[in-house]
């Protein structure tokens, strides 16, 4: 995806299928109007990975998969994907994540060391207190799925390198953080624009893209439920008709689309 000087690529880091009907309040029936988004079998590919931004001389990371710990049949192959674009991780000059959920965090760092040595880490000060402040979320998902990796056995190594934004702002040439608030309490939309034109990253806002078709959805995971739907919304409004393309983190294949409207309906089409 281009978006003008700016180059952005996904970089999976696999991907693992799943029946949609126990993550959404949605039932096996009203996924029949959204079949575009499931796989032969009818399960949702969820996809596991970021986005590598190329702007000027800064070689940016939007999350960073899920790691090698969850699902090493399906998963763990990002560094790998990052060096086939011709990336070794010393050359990452900054970490953005849009979240703080441990499935965004797996290549971040081993535990230990950061594994994108040269790079400032940059995160929502709000995921930041609610992930490794003094009462920090207790993520059991974690320590079921990931062998106990959970945010904040992987977030420590990055505080020498830290920087949070606490209000949406400029925080690299081109790249715009914008509060989404719900699915965690510092979600976060990036916003990439070069010249007139625009792309969004959306985290965790939109799992899938049927969840911006109609304004009904909750996800399993949203930490407050209410919030996140009303997040979710006013992004599909802004987007409906706009043109702008957007992609998620989970999205099938990183790819981008766009949340097009006729005859009063919203239309998904990728590409
Ligand atoms: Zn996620």
């Amino acid at each position: 995806m281009q978006v003008g000087d700016v180059k952005i690529e996904g970089i999976s880091d696999g991907t693992i299928p799943v029946p949609p009907t126990p993550l959404f309040n949605k039932s096996d029936q009203d996924w029949l109007q959204h079949t575009q988004f499931l796989d032969a079998d009818g399960l949702l590919p969820i996809e596991m990975g970021g986005f590598l931004v190329r702007s000027g001389e800064r070689l940016i990371l939007v999350d960073t998969g899920i790691g090698p710990h969850a699902d090493p049949e399906r998963c763990g192959r990002f560094m790998r994907n990052l060096a086939a674009q011709g990336v070794e991780p010393s050359d990452i000059t900054d970490v953005v994540l849009t979240h703080l959920h441990f499935d965004h965090l797996g290549w971040a760092t081993d535990g230990e060391r950061r594994l994108f040595d040269k790079a400032t880490y940059r995160c929502h000060e709000s995921d930041w207190d609610f992930f490794m402040g003094a009462d920090p979320f207790d993520d059991s998902l974690a320590v079921s799925l990931m062998g106990g990796w959970s945010s904040s056995k992987l977030l420590p190594p990055i505080l020498d390198r830290l920087e949070t934004w606490s209000e949406d702002q400029t925080i690299l040439p081109g790249i715009d953080v914008r509060s989404a608030p719900g699915h965690t309490p510092g979600s976060t939309v990036i916003v990439i624009s070069s010249g007139s034109e625009r792309a969004m990253l959306l985290g965790d806002v939109v799992h899938c893209p049927a969840e911006l078709l109609s304004d009904d959805w909750e996800m399993i995971g949203d930490v407050d439920k209410e919030l996140a739907r009303r997040s979710r919304e006013a992004l599909a409004r802004e987007l409906e008709g706009s043109a702008i393309p957007v992609a998620a983190t989970h999205f099938p294949g990183l790819q981008f689309g766009r949340l097009l409207t006729a005859q009063g309906r919203r239309r998904w089409t990728f590409g």
